[in-house]
């Protein structure tokens, strides 16, 4: 009985995991469809998330300062960045990294409606030397396969 028990929350667990990071990984290879430095599909490649931030009236500075940290490569700066909101829409910056040193990274707008659009702020590169840099930034668990 308590076995079964503990294996249902086990699988139950497994089960929200996955629906959790499966949606976001999908998300991702919809927007990075090719990766910037390889120009190829997602296979090989991971993801994690450097930085959100909601967009309203309230957090619009902390928006546009998000937005020139990643246009200007200050990934440090990012640091403090992570107030996601399921509630609203959210600015958030995903790096990537692949079977290369160097990888690239995306700034979008992700709405709160399901439906709606994506938009896409930047999408750059970055060199080996500013992965190491987000990697230090972004503990091991948090990436994921694309
Ligand atoms: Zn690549």
């Amino acid at each position: 009985m308590l076995q079964r028990m503990l294996q249902n929350i086990a699988s139950r667990r497994q089960r929200r995991e996955f629906e959790i990071q499966s949606p976001t990984a999908a998300k991702v290879r919809t927007l990075v469809p090719k990766c910037l430095v390889c120009n190829a599909g997602p296979v090989g490649h991971r993801f994690a998330e450097v930085a959100s931030m909601p967009c309203n009236e309230e957090t619009k500075p902390r928006v546009t300062a998000m937005f020139y940290h990643v246009k200007n490569h200050e990934w440090e700066s990012l640091k403090d960045f992570n107030e996601f909101r399921a509630d609203q829409d959210d600015a958030i910056a995903y790096a990537v990294t692949g079977p290369h040193e160097t990888g690239m990274v995306v700034l979008i707008r992700d709405p709160v409606e399901l439906y709606a659009r994506v938009e896409i702020y930047l999408e750059e590169t970055i060199t080996a030397e500013e992965v190491s840099r987000i990697k230090n930034l972004v503990s091991e668990d948090k990436w994921k396969d694309l």
